[in-house]
Protein backbone atom coordinates (compact mmCIF):
# COMPACT_ATOMS: atom_id res chain seq x y z
CA UNK A 1 0.00 0.00 0.00
CA UNK A 2 1.09 3.51 -1.09
CA UNK A 3 2.00 5.47 2.06
CA UNK A 4 4.81 7.51 2.35
CA UNK A 5 4.95 11.45 1.51
CA UNK A 6 8.46 10.89 -0.14
CA UNK A 7 11.27 8.38 -0.37
CA UNK A 8 14.74 9.46 -0.13
CA UNK A 9 17.87 7.69 -1.09
CA UNK A 10 20.90 8.23 0.50
CA UNK A 11 21.45 8.31 4.33
CA UNK A 12 24.96 9.73 4.97
CA UNK A 13 25.49 12.71 7.26
CA UNK A 14 22.78 14.92 5.02
CA UNK A 15 20.58 12.33 4.27
CA UNK A 16 20.09 11.28 7.21
CA UNK A 17 19.22 14.70 8.71
CA UNK A 18 16.96 15.84 6.31
CA UNK A 19 14.92 12.35 6.75
CA UNK A 20 14.77 13.50 10.24
CA UNK A 21 13.98 16.64 9.77
CA UNK A 22 10.84 15.63 7.52
CA UNK A 23 9.66 13.24 10.13
CA UNK A 24 9.74 15.60 12.93
CA UNK A 25 7.64 17.65 10.59
CA UNK A 26 4.94 15.20 10.46
CA UNK A 27 6.15 13.18 6.93
CA UNK A 28 6.25 9.80 6.82
CA UNK A 29 9.17 8.97 4.71
CA UNK A 30 10.35 5.73 2.80
CA UNK A 31 14.38 5.93 2.95
CA UNK A 32 17.40 4.02 0.64
CA UNK A 33 21.01 3.33 0.58
CA UNK A 34 23.57 2.00 -1.82
CA UNK A 35 24.70 0.15 1.46
CA UNK A 36 22.04 -1.68 3.42
CA UNK A 37 23.92 -2.00 6.87
CA UNK A 38 23.90 1.89 6.89
CA UNK A 39 19.66 1.73 6.28
CA UNK A 40 19.53 -0.86 8.91
CA UNK A 41 21.84 1.50 11.55
CA UNK A 42 19.60 4.15 10.95
CA UNK A 43 16.27 2.93 10.99
CA UNK A 44 17.21 1.40 14.23
CA UNK A 45 19.47 3.85 15.68
CA UNK A 46 18.19 7.71 15.15
CA UNK A 47 15.22 6.93 13.09
CA UNK A 48 13.91 4.33 15.33
CA UNK A 49 10.18 5.34 16.49
CA UNK A 50 10.21 8.30 14.13
CA UNK A 51 7.70 7.83 11.18
CA UNK A 52 10.71 6.38 8.86
CA UNK A 53 11.32 3.07 6.93
CA UNK A 54 13.96 1.80 5.74
CA UNK A 55 14.25 -0.30 2.32
CA UNK A 56 16.97 -2.63 0.82
CA UNK A 57 15.30 -2.77 -2.64
CA UNK A 58 15.04 0.46 -4.50
CA UNK A 59 11.53 -1.30 -6.56
CA UNK A 60 10.05 -1.83 -3.11
CA UNK A 61 10.71 1.59 -1.81
CA UNK A 62 8.90 2.93 -5.00
CA UNK A 63 6.23 0.93 -4.76
CA UNK A 64 5.76 2.38 -1.18
CA UNK A 65 5.37 6.23 -2.24
CA UNK A 66 2.62 8.17 -2.62
CA UNK A 67 1.45 9.25 -6.31
CA UNK A 68 2.93 11.45 -7.71
CA UNK A 69 5.91 9.66 -5.89
CA UNK A 70 8.67 12.09 -5.02
CA UNK A 71 12.18 11.14 -4.68
CA UNK A 72 14.74 13.03 -3.16
CA UNK A 73 18.73 11.61 -4.06
CA UNK A 74 21.08 12.96 -1.24
CA UNK A 75 24.15 11.23 -2.51
CA UNK A 76 27.64 12.38 -3.55
CA UNK A 77 27.39 14.64 -6.67
CA UNK A 78 28.48 13.30 -9.97
CA UNK A 79 27.83 10.41 -11.84
CA UNK A 80 26.12 8.15 -9.00
CA UNK A 81 23.23 10.53 -9.62
CA UNK A 82 22.94 9.78 -12.96
CA UNK A 83 23.50 6.34 -12.43
CA UNK A 84 20.25 6.16 -9.78
CA UNK A 85 18.35 8.00 -12.12
CA UNK A 86 18.82 5.77 -15.24
CA UNK A 87 17.71 3.16 -12.30
CA UNK A 88 14.83 4.75 -11.00
CA UNK A 89 13.22 5.80 -14.17
CA UNK A 90 12.09 2.68 -15.36
CA UNK A 91 10.65 2.25 -11.84
CA UNK A 92 8.25 5.58 -12.24
CA UNK A 93 5.40 6.67 -13.88
CA UNK A 94 4.54 10.22 -15.46
CA UNK A 95 4.84 13.22 -13.39
CA UNK A 96 6.89 11.33 -10.48
CA UNK A 97 9.14 13.56 -9.55
CA UNK A 98 13.13 13.32 -9.08
CA UNK A 99 14.77 15.40 -7.16
CA UNK A 100 18.76 16.05 -6.55
CA UNK A 101 19.38 17.88 -3.58
CA UNK A 102 23.25 17.13 -3.57
CA UNK A 103 25.65 19.65 -4.60
CA UNK A 104 25.52 19.53 -8.58
CA UNK A 105 26.91 21.55 -11.11
CA UNK A 106 24.21 23.92 -12.83
CA UNK A 107 24.82 22.23 -15.99
CA UNK A 108 24.45 18.87 -15.23
CA UNK A 109 21.17 19.92 -13.75
CA UNK A 110 20.15 21.49 -16.89
CA UNK A 111 20.89 18.49 -18.78
CA UNK A 112 19.15 15.72 -16.24
CA UNK A 113 16.02 18.48 -16.32
CA UNK A 114 15.68 18.18 -19.94
CA UNK A 115 16.68 14.15 -19.72
CA UNK A 116 14.25 13.45 -16.88
CA UNK A 117 11.02 15.75 -18.72
CA UNK A 118 12.03 13.78 -21.91
CA UNK A 119 11.35 10.35 -20.24
CA UNK A 120 7.65 11.67 -18.75
CA UNK A 121 8.82 12.43 -15.18
CA UNK A 122 9.63 15.82 -13.62
CA UNK A 123 13.03 17.02 -12.25
CA UNK A 124 14.27 19.53 -9.28
CA UNK A 125 17.69 20.18 -8.52
CA UNK A 126 17.84 21.87 -5.08
CA UNK A 127 21.00 23.75 -3.12
CA UNK A 128 20.38 22.44 -0.03
CA UNK A 129 22.22 24.94 2.44
CA UNK A 130 23.64 24.81 6.24
CA UNK A 131 25.51 21.51 6.54
CA UNK A 132 24.54 18.97 8.75
CA UNK A 133 22.75 21.11 11.36
CA UNK A 134 20.38 23.01 8.93
CA UNK A 135 19.56 20.03 7.71
CA UNK A 136 18.58 18.36 10.64
CA UNK A 137 16.68 22.28 12.12
CA UNK A 138 15.79 23.84 9.01
CA UNK A 139 17.98 24.45 5.91
CA UNK A 140 18.24 27.37 2.85
CA UNK A 141 16.49 25.31 0.00
CA UNK A 142 17.07 26.34 -3.47
CA UNK A 143 14.68 24.44 -5.97
CA UNK A 144 14.68 24.47 -9.47
CA UNK A 145 13.94 22.81 -12.41
CA UNK A 146 10.34 21.09 -14.03
CA UNK A 147 7.80 24.37 -12.34
CA UNK A 148 5.11 21.40 -12.43
CA UNK A 149 7.11 19.39 -9.79
CA UNK A 150 6.44 22.97 -7.37
CA UNK A 151 3.05 22.26 -6.37
CA UNK A 152 3.48 18.77 -4.72
CA UNK A 153 6.91 19.58 -2.88
CA UNK A 154 6.45 23.14 -1.73
CA UNK A 155 4.93 21.99 1.00
CA UNK A 156 6.87 19.88 2.60
CA UNK A 157 10.08 21.88 1.75
CA UNK A 158 8.95 24.91 3.13
CA UNK A 159 8.16 23.12 6.22
CA UNK A 160 11.35 21.80 6.45
CA UNK A 161 13.10 24.68 5.46
CA UNK A 162 14.83 27.62 7.69
CA UNK A 163 12.38 30.13 9.15
CA UNK A 164 12.76 33.74 9.50
CA UNK A 165 10.78 37.16 9.91
CA UNK A 166 9.34 38.63 13.08
CA UNK A 167 7.17 35.95 13.72
CA UNK A 168 9.33 32.88 12.69
CA UNK A 169 7.69 32.16 10.20
CA UNK A 170 8.77 33.16 6.16
CA UNK A 171 10.63 30.18 5.11
CA UNK A 172 13.97 30.36 3.37
CA UNK A 173 12.41 28.15 0.42
CA UNK A 174 11.27 29.50 -2.77
CA UNK A 175 10.82 28.18 -6.22
CA UNK A 176 14.14 29.53 -8.17
CA UNK A 177 13.48 28.99 -11.28
CA UNK A 178 13.99 26.10 -14.19
CA UNK A 179 15.96 23.55 -14.97
CA UNK A 180 19.50 24.39 -13.20
CA UNK A 181 18.61 28.10 -12.03
CA UNK A 182 18.44 26.50 -8.44
CA UNK A 183 21.90 24.60 -8.23
CA UNK A 184 23.28 27.93 -9.83
CA UNK A 185 21.50 29.60 -6.91
CA UNK A 186 23.17 27.59 -4.65
CA UNK A 187 26.66 27.94 -6.34
CA UNK A 188 26.90 31.98 -5.89
CA UNK A 189 25.70 31.55 -2.58
CA UNK A 190 28.66 29.23 -2.28
CA UNK A 191 30.20 31.60 -3.61
CA UNK A 192 29.26 34.54 -1.41
CA UNK A 193 30.63 32.28 1.32
CA UNK A 194 34.12 32.07 -0.34
CA UNK A 195 33.91 36.17 -0.52
CA UNK A 196 32.67 36.72 3.01
CA UNK A 197 35.08 34.38 4.60
CA UNK A 198 38.14 35.86 3.19
CA UNK A 199 36.69 39.25 3.80
CA UNK A 200 36.90 38.62 7.62
CA UNK A 201 39.85 36.40 7.10
CA UNK A 202 41.43 39.88 5.91
CA UNK A 203 40.32 42.03 8.94
CA UNK A 204 41.63 39.68 10.83
CA UNK A 205 45.02 39.59 9.40
CA UNK A 206 45.23 43.43 9.52
CA UNK A 207 43.58 43.93 12.52
CA UNK A 208 46.00 41.24 14.34
CA UNK A 209 49.42 42.41 12.54
CA UNK A 210 49.29 46.19 12.07
CA UNK A 211 47.56 46.62 15.47
CA UNK A 212 48.42 43.67 17.09
CA UNK A 213 45.48 42.72 18.59
CA UNK A 214 45.33 39.61 20.89
CA UNK A 215 42.59 36.79 20.48
CA UNK A 216 40.80 38.71 23.33
CA UNK A 217 40.67 41.84 21.68
CA UNK A 218 39.73 40.58 18.49
CA UNK A 219 36.78 38.81 20.51
CA UNK A 220 36.06 41.83 21.56
CA UNK A 221 36.28 43.45 18.10
CA UNK A 222 33.65 41.16 16.65
CA UNK A 223 31.26 40.67 19.25
CA UNK A 224 30.65 44.49 18.64
CA UNK A 225 30.45 44.20 14.70
CA UNK A 226 28.22 41.27 15.41
CA UNK A 227 25.74 44.00 16.85
CA UNK A 228 25.52 46.38 13.69
CA UNK A 229 25.34 46.41 9.95
CA UNK A 230 27.56 43.31 10.10
CA UNK A 231 25.69 40.87 12.26
CA UNK A 232 25.72 37.74 10.56
CA UNK A 233 26.33 33.97 11.41
CA UNK A 234 30.31 34.22 9.52
CA UNK A 235 30.76 37.30 11.93
CA UNK A 236 29.59 35.66 14.74
CA UNK A 237 31.16 31.98 14.58
CA UNK A 238 34.59 33.80 14.02
CA UNK A 239 33.77 35.96 17.55
CA UNK A 240 33.64 32.38 19.39
CA UNK A 241 36.77 31.15 17.49
CA UNK A 242 38.70 33.55 19.27
CA UNK A 243 37.33 32.54 22.14
CA UNK A 244 38.51 28.25 21.98
CA UNK A 245 41.72 27.57 23.64
CA UNK A 246 43.57 23.97 22.61
CA UNK A 247 42.58 21.61 24.71
CA UNK A 248 44.55 21.26 27.81
CA UNK A 249 46.58 24.38 27.45
CA UNK A 250 46.53 28.12 27.74
CA UNK A 251 46.39 29.01 24.10
CA UNK A 252 44.21 29.49 21.41
CA UNK A 253 43.56 26.94 19.28
CA UNK A 254 43.45 29.40 16.24
CA UNK A 255 47.03 29.83 15.87
CA UNK A 256 48.03 26.61 15.60
CA UNK A 257 46.07 25.98 12.99
CA UNK A 258 48.01 25.25 9.71
CA UNK A 259 47.42 28.47 7.49
CA UNK A 260 46.31 26.50 4.17
CA UNK A 261 42.77 26.46 3.49
CA UNK A 262 41.27 24.08 1.42
CA UNK A 263 38.20 24.19 -1.12
CA UNK A 264 35.45 21.57 -2.36
CA UNK A 265 35.22 23.68 -6.08
CA UNK A 266 31.80 25.15 -5.99
CA UNK A 267 33.64 28.74 -5.07
CA UNK A 268 36.29 27.98 -8.68
CA UNK A 269 32.62 27.00 -10.12
CA UNK A 270 31.53 30.24 -9.92
CA UNK A 271 35.00 31.92 -10.67
CA UNK A 272 34.71 30.16 -14.47
CA UNK A 273 31.48 30.40 -14.68
CA UNK A 274 31.61 34.25 -14.25
CA UNK A 275 34.62 34.36 -17.41
CA UNK A 276 32.36 32.45 -19.77
CA UNK A 277 29.65 34.70 -19.07
CA UNK A 278 32.58 37.79 -19.43
CA UNK A 279 31.19 39.46 -15.62
CA UNK A 280 33.55 41.00 -13.29
CA UNK A 281 33.24 38.76 -10.34
CA UNK A 282 36.22 40.13 -8.91
CA UNK A 283 36.22 39.68 -5.28
CA UNK A 284 34.98 35.73 -5.18
CA UNK A 285 37.87 35.04 -7.72
CA UNK A 286 39.99 36.56 -5.50
CA UNK A 287 38.84 34.81 -2.43
CA UNK A 288 39.66 31.48 -4.72
CA UNK A 289 43.05 32.53 -5.81
CA UNK A 290 43.64 33.41 -1.93
CA UNK A 291 42.77 30.43 -0.93
CA UNK A 292 45.34 28.81 -3.77
CA UNK A 293 47.97 30.86 -2.63
CA UNK A 294 47.22 29.42 1.15
CA UNK A 295 48.02 25.69 0.00
CA UNK A 296 51.14 26.96 -1.65
CA UNK A 297 53.14 26.80 2.32
CA UNK A 298 55.94 25.65 1.96
CA UNK A 299 56.83 28.07 -1.58
CA UNK A 300 55.66 30.76 0.79
CA UNK A 301 58.18 29.44 3.62
CA UNK A 302 60.80 29.74 1.34
CA UNK A 303 59.55 33.46 -0.54
CA UNK A 304 59.55 34.74 2.95
CA UNK A 305 62.91 33.95 3.75
CA UNK A 306 63.76 36.39 0.55
CA UNK A 307 61.52 38.15 -0.50
CA UNK A 308 61.67 41.99 1.72
CA UNK A 309 58.35 44.04 1.85
CA UNK A 310 58.35 47.20 4.29
CA UNK A 311 59.73 47.87 7.63
CA UNK A 312 56.94 49.87 8.04
CA UNK A 313 55.09 50.31 11.45
CA UNK A 314 51.63 51.29 12.21
CA UNK A 315 51.35 54.63 13.61
CA UNK A 316 47.75 55.85 13.60
CA UNK A 317 44.87 56.18 16.03
CA UNK A 318 43.76 52.55 16.68
CA UNK A 319 39.86 53.19 17.77
CA UNK A 320 40.17 54.86 14.40
CA UNK A 321 41.28 52.03 12.05
CA UNK A 322 39.17 49.52 13.93
CA UNK A 323 36.66 51.38 12.35
CA UNK A 324 38.21 51.94 9.00
CA UNK A 325 38.62 47.92 9.10
CA UNK A 326 35.23 47.58 9.66
CA UNK A 327 33.55 49.68 6.85
CA UNK A 328 36.20 48.30 4.68
CA UNK A 329 34.40 44.98 5.30
CA UNK A 330 31.18 46.41 4.79
CA UNK A 331 31.56 48.04 1.53
CA UNK A 332 33.98 45.15 -0.29
CA UNK A 333 30.64 42.70 0.97
CA UNK A 334 28.08 45.07 -0.26
CA UNK A 335 30.81 45.18 -3.43
CA UNK A 336 30.63 40.95 -3.45
CA UNK A 337 27.20 40.66 -3.41
CA UNK A 338 26.59 43.43 -6.22
CA UNK A 339 28.71 41.22 -8.36
CA UNK A 340 27.07 38.47 -7.14
CA UNK A 341 23.74 39.49 -8.44
CA UNK A 342 25.36 40.63 -11.74
CA UNK A 343 26.39 37.54 -12.22
CA UNK A 344 23.05 35.76 -11.32
CA UNK A 345 21.00 37.75 -13.82
CA UNK A 346 23.62 37.57 -16.77
CA UNK A 347 23.16 33.68 -16.18
CA UNK A 348 19.79 34.08 -16.17
CA UNK A 349 19.92 35.62 -19.04
CA UNK A 350 21.95 33.44 -21.15
CA UNK A 351 19.95 30.56 -19.97
CA UNK A 352 16.44 32.22 -19.91
CA UNK A 353 15.59 32.02 -16.60
CA UNK A 354 12.63 34.58 -15.00
CA UNK A 355 14.48 35.08 -11.34
CA UNK A 356 13.21 37.07 -8.26
CA UNK A 357 15.91 38.75 -6.73
CA UNK A 358 14.42 39.72 -3.73
CA UNK A 359 13.32 36.21 -2.93
CA UNK A 360 16.95 34.66 -3.41
CA UNK A 361 18.18 37.03 -0.34
CA UNK A 362 15.17 35.88 1.24
CA UNK A 363 16.59 32.11 1.34
CA UNK A 364 19.73 33.10 2.13
CA UNK A 365 18.46 35.14 5.13
CA UNK A 366 18.23 31.71 7.19
CA UNK A 367 19.59 28.06 7.54
CA UNK A 368 22.76 28.78 5.15
CA UNK A 369 26.19 30.05 6.16
CA UNK A 370 26.01 33.85 4.71
CA UNK A 371 22.58 34.44 6.79
CA UNK A 372 22.78 37.92 7.93
CA UNK A 373 20.60 41.32 8.44
CA UNK A 374 22.09 42.40 5.19
CA UNK A 375 20.35 40.48 3.66
CA UNK A 376 17.30 41.74 4.56
CA UNK A 377 17.97 45.48 3.13
CA UNK A 378 19.23 43.49 -0.11
CA UNK A 379 15.49 42.18 -0.10
CA UNK A 380 14.09 45.29 0.41
CA UNK A 381 16.26 46.99 -2.52
CA UNK A 382 15.01 44.48 -5.20
CA UNK A 383 11.68 44.66 -3.73
CA UNK A 384 11.98 48.64 -4.51
CA UNK A 385 13.43 48.21 -7.89
CA UNK A 386 12.91 44.20 -9.64
CA UNK A 387 15.01 45.41 -12.29
CA UNK A 388 18.24 46.88 -10.29
CA UNK A 389 21.19 46.78 -12.44
CA UNK A 390 23.36 46.26 -9.76
CA UNK A 391 22.76 47.08 -5.92
CA UNK A 392 25.47 49.91 -5.38
CA UNK A 393 22.95 51.63 -7.43
CA UNK A 394 20.19 51.66 -5.46
CA UNK A 395 19.89 54.47 -2.88
CA UNK A 396 20.00 52.87 0.18
CA UNK A 397 23.26 50.71 -0.43
CA UNK A 398 24.54 54.05 -2.62
CA UNK A 399 24.29 55.97 0.61
CA UNK A 400 26.10 53.04 2.75
CA UNK A 401 29.08 53.09 0.24
CA UNK A 402 29.21 56.73 0.38
CA UNK A 403 29.60 56.45 4.05
CA UNK A 404 31.75 53.56 4.26
CA UNK A 405 34.29 54.70 1.52
CA UNK A 406 37.09 57.49 3.70
CA UNK A 407 37.32 53.86 5.51
CA UNK A 408 37.92 51.57 3.85
CA UNK A 409 39.83 53.48 1.32
CA UNK A 410 42.43 54.49 4.59
CA UNK A 411 42.19 50.57 5.81
CA UNK A 412 43.36 49.81 2.15
CA UNK A 413 45.76 52.35 1.75
CA UNK A 414 47.22 51.19 5.17
CA UNK A 415 47.39 47.74 4.84
CA UNK A 416 49.37 48.59 1.54
CA UNK A 417 51.66 50.62 3.25
CA UNK A 418 52.43 47.74 5.76
CA UNK A 419 53.00 45.22 3.56
CA UNK A 420 49.86 43.38 4.57
CA UNK A 421 47.56 41.30 1.36
CA UNK A 422 44.11 42.76 1.27
CA UNK A 423 43.39 40.90 -1.70
CA UNK A 424 39.51 41.09 -1.25
CA UNK A 425 39.38 44.48 0.22
CA UNK A 426 41.33 46.06 -2.81
CA UNK A 427 40.02 43.80 -5.72
CA UNK A 428 37.02 45.21 -4.41
CA UNK A 429 37.96 48.97 -4.04
CA UNK A 430 39.30 48.73 -7.93
CA UNK A 431 35.72 47.54 -8.97
CA UNK A 432 33.90 49.82 -6.97
CA UNK A 433 36.42 52.93 -8.73
CA UNK A 434 36.15 51.38 -11.91
CA UNK A 435 32.61 50.70 -11.92
CA UNK A 436 31.75 54.28 -11.59
CA UNK A 437 34.33 55.74 -14.11
CA UNK A 438 32.24 56.60 -17.61
CA UNK A 439 35.64 56.23 -19.24
CA UNK A 440 38.40 53.77 -19.04
CA UNK A 441 41.57 53.49 -20.01
CA UNK A 442 40.15 50.82 -22.73
CA UNK A 443 40.57 53.37 -25.38
CA UNK A 444 44.19 52.65 -25.21
CA UNK A 445 43.80 49.09 -24.95
CA UNK A 446 41.67 48.71 -28.47
CA UNK A 447 44.54 51.27 -29.99
CA UNK A 448 47.00 48.52 -29.45
CA UNK A 449 45.42 45.65 -30.23
CA UNK A 450 44.47 47.33 -33.35
CA UNK A 451 48.38 48.50 -33.99
CA UNK A 452 49.71 44.91 -33.84
CA UNK A 453 46.39 42.60 -34.65
CA UNK A 454 44.08 45.16 -37.05
CA UNK A 455 41.72 44.40 -34.53
CA UNK A 456 39.68 47.67 -35.39
CA UNK A 457 38.40 50.34 -33.02
CA UNK A 458 35.01 52.48 -33.06
CA UNK A 459 35.40 56.31 -32.16
CA UNK A 460 33.47 58.43 -29.64
CA UNK A 461 32.50 61.22 -32.49
CA UNK A 462 31.71 59.10 -35.09
CA UNK A 463 29.87 55.77 -36.47
CA UNK A 464 31.82 52.85 -38.03
CA UNK A 465 34.43 50.86 -37.54
CA UNK A 466 38.16 52.29 -38.28
CA UNK A 467 41.44 50.84 -38.55
CA UNK A 468 44.68 52.65 -38.86
CA UNK A 469 48.06 51.57 -40.15
CA UNK A 470 49.65 52.89 -36.73
CA UNK A 471 53.08 52.90 -37.85
CA UNK A 472 52.65 54.61 -40.64
CA UNK A 473 50.83 57.18 -38.64
CA UNK A 474 54.00 57.56 -36.22
P1 LIG B 1 28.42 12.29 0.53
O1 LIG B 1 29.61 11.88 1.30
O2 LIG B 1 28.57 13.37 -0.48
O3 LIG B 1 27.84 10.99 -0.24
C1 LIG B 1 27.69 9.77 0.41
C2 LIG B 1 26.35 9.15 0.05
O4 LIG B 1 26.28 8.91 -1.37
C3 LIG B 1 26.20 7.77 0.71
O5 LIG B 1 24.86 7.58 1.04
C4 LIG B 1 26.64 6.85 -0.42
O6 LIG B 1 26.16 5.54 -0.27
C5 LIG B 1 26.02 7.54 -1.59
N1 LIG B 1 26.61 7.12 -2.86
C6 LIG B 1 27.84 7.46 -3.33
N2 LIG B 1 28.01 6.89 -4.55
C7 LIG B 1 26.89 6.21 -4.83
C8 LIG B 1 26.46 5.42 -5.95
N3 LIG B 1 27.25 5.26 -7.02
N4 LIG B 1 25.24 4.86 -5.91
C9 LIG B 1 24.43 5.03 -4.83
N5 LIG B 1 24.77 5.77 -3.74
C10 LIG B 1 25.99 6.35 -3.76
O7 LIG B 1 27.21 12.60 1.53
P2 LIG B 1 26.77 13.97 2.25
O8 LIG B 1 27.94 14.68 2.83
O9 LIG B 1 25.63 13.62 3.12
O10 LIG B 1 26.26 14.86 1.04
C11 LIG B 1 25.19 14.46 0.20
C12 LIG B 1 25.05 15.50 -0.91
O11 LIG B 1 24.74 16.77 -0.31
C13 LIG B 1 26.33 15.73 -1.71
O12 LIG B 1 26.01 16.07 -3.03
C14 LIG B 1 26.96 16.92 -1.03
O13 LIG B 1 27.83 17.65 -1.88
C15 LIG B 1 25.73 17.72 -0.66
N6 LIG B 1 25.90 18.63 0.49
C16 LIG B 1 26.62 18.27 1.55
C17 LIG B 1 26.75 19.14 2.64
C18 LIG B 1 27.54 18.76 3.85
O14 LIG B 1 27.68 19.62 4.74
N7 LIG B 1 28.02 17.53 3.98
C19 LIG B 1 26.08 20.37 2.60
C20 LIG B 1 25.30 20.70 1.51
C21 LIG B 1 25.22 19.82 0.45
P3 LIG B 1 27.04 4.42 0.49
O15 LIG B 1 26.73 4.60 1.95
O16 LIG B 1 26.57 3.15 -0.06
O17 LIG B 1 28.49 4.70 0.17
Amino acid sequence: MSQHDIGLIGLAVMGQNLVLNMANNGYSVGVYNRTTSTTDEFTEGNAAGKSITGYHDLKDLVANLKSPRKVMLMVKAGPAVDAIIETLTPMLDKEDIIIDGGNAEFNDSNRRTAEVEKSGLLFIGTGVSGGEEGALKGPSIMPGGSKAAWPHVKEIFQKISAKVGPNNDIPCCEWVGEAGAGHYVKMVHNGIEYGDMQLICEAYFILKHALGLSNEELYDVFSEWNEGVLDSYLIEITRDIFSVKDAGSDEYLVDKILDTAGQKGTGKWMSQHALDLGVPTTLITEAVYARCLSAQKEARVRASEILSGPETKFSGDKAQFIDDVKQALYASKLCSYAQGYVQLNAAAEEFGWKLNNGDIALLWRGGCIIRSTFLQDIKAAFDKNPQLENLLLDDFFRDAINQAQPGWRRAVSTAVELGLPVPGFSAALSYYDGYRQARLPANLLQAQRDYFGAHTYKRLDKEGTFHTDWIRER
